[in-house]
């Protein structure tokens, strides 16, 4: 099953501050052992901005529900959804039954927004509220899964089979064993006639708390602070507010997304979609937890998955999963930027290259002041890449690009050979690179991992080499100033951080993604409160 042909309806709607796309609210989940602490969770809840709170009773000690019912339900400054979860369907509750239903319907006597009734005891529930239930009080009917998502048509079936109870709303929640299980509830929710909440639960399944605003969700849950989750992959309120912001995706925003394994530290996201807002770009980019790359872009093939950054270990993947390859990434063999094509066709870069060698030659441009030539100063250069792995490769691609006279020094010399003879370059050993200064005024850059984090105290090439260079560049980032770069300078040399590098890529990926000017200063001030 894809999403390649789901029709989506639009529905934008108007809030102060600008468009808000969805009309899918933000529900902050309240788990405490006492009241007190539930109105104070409460309060919390709507300062962060949620839109209603979903009350977890079967959290709190020593309940009673009639008077604690009618405390929480009138003095909670949001609407309420109660939840009364039992052991059974995942929750706290490991009471009787019938007692819990009380409560529930207890919830419902009160004016509760919201009740949460499971779709094991929905039928009985339903007789027991018959004629009693006030018009404003909606039942959610719910249906938790947590092994796995079943088949479009089993969770077909499971929604009919939750209306059939007379549900106002229909909740499924199921469990991600992989991220391409989230397109099948997706499927349900677009074409769902009646009011329906799709989760899909665990850090797989993440993409489907964002993107219900996307397909139409009722509701998705935040929760108040980060990490106190009542269920696996829940982001906070605050992220889905201000990092993924939630109240500008609408059934027409196209979906970009960093692709990796492990992919949960990834910075990336906090870049792009600041810069997305910043220009108001109707896109969202996510973290994107994938197995297997092929699977996973043919699962999401509709045109609004439109765009992806590559990182470890998947730049190889995608780069077999490409329809079209830009050259100079097809002979790194690697990429690290995907575009869907308006025709469909997915278009492969590697913007890794484009990004070092653009902060170089900015690097050598500010040291010779000169502007922004046609020419790139870097031609006619002679250009020492230590390292000849991934980095190391499209670093001395580049400076092919760019006419620069290339030598590839690596602690592997049989590596270096290859590399320079792809490159039409030379090939040294990493032993041999300090005794090598055939000429002044050379270019450096270290692309191996000497020096980087835990071990700053390591150098690839010793000072003394160093004079011989008139700027030197590092693609390792932590730390900013490695030793490398620290004793350049004091040699004279200009130096170009790793940061630099990182930077230029994202601006590059930007405009890729959006057609449009990255936002430059916004992107390095996100990137410094990043880091
Ligand atoms: P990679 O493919 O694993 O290559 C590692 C390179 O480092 C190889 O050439 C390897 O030499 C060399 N090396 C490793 N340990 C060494 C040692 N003890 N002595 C001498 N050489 C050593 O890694 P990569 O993806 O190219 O990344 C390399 C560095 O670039 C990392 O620090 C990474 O963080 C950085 N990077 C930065 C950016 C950015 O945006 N700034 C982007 C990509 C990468 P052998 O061939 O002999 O093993």
């Amino acid at each position: 099953m894809t999403l390649s042909s789901i029709p989506l309806a639009t529905s934008d709607l108007q809030i102060s501050g600008g468009i808000r796309r969805s009309s899918t609210q933000i529900c902050a989940p309240v788990m405490a052992e006492t009241v007190d602490q539930m109105l104070l969770l409460m309060r919390k809840a709507k300062e962060l901005g949620a839109d209603l709170v979903e009350v977890r009773v079967d959290f709190l000690k020593n309940f009673s529900p009639r008077q604690d019912l009618e405390i929480l339900i009138k003095q909670s400054p949001l609407p309420t959804l109660i939840t009364y979860r039992p052991i059974w369907e995942g929750g706290q509750y490991d009471g009787d039954e019938s007692q819990r239903q009380n409560a529930l319907r207890l919830a419902v006597e009160l004016e509760a927004d919201y009740v949460d009734v499971e779709l094991k005891v929905a039928h009985d529930f339903y007789n027991a509220i018959q004629g009693k239930k006030p018009e404003k009080v909606k039942i959610i009917v719910s249906s938790h899964n947590y092994q796995s998502t079943p088949s479009v048509e089993e969770i077909g079936d499971l929604v009919a089979k939750i209306l059939s109870t007379g549900a106002d709303i229909v909740k499924v929640a199921t469990t991600a064993l992989d991220i391409i299980d989230s397109a099948r509830v997706f499927q349900v929710l677009v074409h769902s006639q009646v009011p329906m909440i799709g989760i899909v639960m665990g850090e797989k399944g993440f993409i489907s708390r964002i993107l219900s605003a996307k397909f139409g969700g009722f509701l998705t849950f935040g929760s108040i602070e980060a990490g106190v989750v009542s269920a696996p992959g829940q982001p906070s309120v605050t992220d889905l507010l201000d990092l993924y912001n939630f109240r500008q995706i609408g059934p027409d925003t196209k979906v970009h997304g960093v692709i990796g394994n492990p992919i949960g530290h990834s910075k990336s996201p906090h870049l792009y979609n600041g810069a997305f807002k910043s220009v108001n770009f109707n896109g969202i980019y996510l973290p994107l937890l994938v197995d297997n790359v092929a699977n996973f872009l043919n699962t999401y093939s509709s045109p609004d998955f439109v765009g992806y950054s590559y990182t470890i270990p998947h730049k190889e993947a995608g780069f077999n999963c490409c329809d079209e390859i830009d050259p100079i990434a097809k002979e790194i063999g690697a990429i690290s930027c995907m575009i869907r094509r308006p025709d469909g066709k997915l278009k492969g870069y590697n913007v890794d290259y484009l990004g070092a060698i653009a902060a170089i030659e900015e690097g050598l441009r500010a040291s010779n002041g000169a502007s922004n030539g046609s020419g790139s100063p870097l031609a006619g250069k002679l250009f020492v890449v230590m390292g000849a792995g991934g980095a190391g490769k499209a670093l001395a691609f580049g400076g092919k690009e760019k006419g620069a006279r290339v030598v590839v020094a690596n602690r592997s010399y049989d590596k270096a050979k290859q590399l320079a003879s792809k490159v039409g370059g030379e090939a040294i050993s990493l032993a041999e690179l300090e005794n090598f200064h055939p000429e002044e005024g050379m270019i450096l850059a270290n692309t191996t991992s000497v020096g980087m984090k835990p071990k700053i105290e390591n150098t690839p090439l010793p000072k003394h080499a160093l004079k011989h260079y008139s700027l030197v560049f590092d693609a390792i980032y932590t730390p900013k100033l490695t030793r490398l770069l620290r004793e350049a300078e004091e040699s004279g040399a200009t130096i170009v951080y790793g940061t630099e590098m990182f930077i230029n890529q994202a601006f590059v990926q930007f405009e890729k993604f959006t057609g449009l000017p990255a936002p430059k200063q916004l992107i390095r001030d996100t990137l410094a409160r990043n880091t």
